[in-house]
This record gives structure tokens, sequence and C-alpha cells, in this order.
């Protein structure tokens, strides 16, 4: 079935989207409406629906604690963060909000000890098997032209997702309402740098 249009929902996960979770971003539970109605909206008009999840080993590069670090310590100018979205645990798992029904394919991230990926396009399908497709081939294998982009946190994940999106020649558009940022000020520059790389702001 040719879809020109996907959705992609940005690690909707426990651990940054729920209160109780490691890495909260703050007000990402709010936005959980607005991620409802761009889900339903997707769904009546037949438009694939991708989510992407961090998907950690407990020893993640990304991790403060695996080099003995207090969290959010810069090491080799990137930021290590709590221990977040350890792979089958609560924190890894998508916000209850989201039902299963409503998602077509999951892109897992950061699943190998030593590669981080904020980008949704540096993932690859949830199958149980070891080498699922990347989303760039799920969209492309779809016919999907246009993306929508929601989720967290807007200056990493959506970012690198967004820029890598238009790189690849996706019309991109990126929904503010339904997306948070880490540090407000810093998701008002990553928002900067989608428009001025192409992407649409909503
Ligand atoms: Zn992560």
């Amino acid at each position: 079935m040719t879809r020109r249009k996907a959705l992609v929902v940005v690690d909707f996960q426990n651990d940054f989207a729920h209160p109780a979770g490691s890495l909260f971003v703050a007000g990402a539970d709010r936005i959980l409406p607005r991620i409802d109605s761009l889900l339903c909206s997707a769904k009546g008009r037949g438009d694939l629906v991708v989510t992407t999840q961090d998907w950690h080993p407990a020893d993640h590069v990304s991790f403060a604690a695996t080099h003995g670090l207090p969290a959010f310590t810069l090491r080799d100018g990137d930021i290590t963060w709590p221990v977040h979205c350890v792979a089958g645990s609560w924190g890894a798992e998508l916000v209850a909000g989201i039902a299963p029904s409503q998602v077509d394919h999951r892109v897992l991230k950061g699943f190998e000890p030593g590669i981080e990926s904020y980008s949704g396009f540096g993932g690859r399908e949830f199958t149980g098997a070891a080498a699922g497709r990347n989303l760039e081939e799920i969209l492309r294998e779809s016919g999907v032209e246009e993306i929508d982009v929601a989720g967290v946190a807007t200056e990493y994940c959506n970012r690198e997702t967004v820029l890598d999106a238009v790189r690849l020649g996706f019309r991109v558009r990126f929904h503010t309402s339904a997306a948070r940022a880490v540090d407000a000020a810093a998701g008002e520059r990553a928002i900067a740098e989608m428009a001025a790389a192409g992407a649409d702001i909503v």
C-alpha cells in the first residue's frame, strides 16, 4: 500500500514523557492530548505511523554512570545522561496513552552499547529479529514523501530526526505544540535551525 504521508512520534517514552521518568522533559506529559490528536488524524487519513524509542543497554555509552561521572557531565563534548530507556524496562516503553494499535512501526535506537543515536534515522524497526528495516527504508518502501514530526526532546532527538529527514529529501512538518524541549531556549534555537534547513514549523 502506498501512503504518501507518515507521522513520526519521537521518543514519547515513560522516562522522557511521564513525570516519574528518569529523564522527564518538563511539560511533556501535558502534550499527550496533542500527540493523540496527531495520531488520530494520521490514522483517519490512512497515513503511516512510526514511533521511535531509545532502547539502551544498561551500560550504554551515553550514560554518565557508565563512565563513573555525575549525570549531565560533558564527555568528549557530548552531554552524559542519567540512566534512561533501558531496553525492556518501564522507562523505555511508550507512554500508556499511545495505543499499540495506533502504531504501524516501532523504530528502536541506541541499542548497541557504544553507539548513540539521537536521530530516528539511526534506528531500526523492532521485529524481534536482529536486523529490521531502518526508518528511511520503512518510509521509502511505503512510498512516503512527507512526514509530520512530534515528540521529545526538541533540541536533541526531534532536531536530529528532522534535520536528517530534510537531508534525505523528505518534506517535513514539525509540530511545536506537540513537542517539548529540555531547555526552552535551546529548543527555540533548534526550531530555528529546522526552519533554516527547510522544515515547515507549525
Ligand atoms: Zn538515550
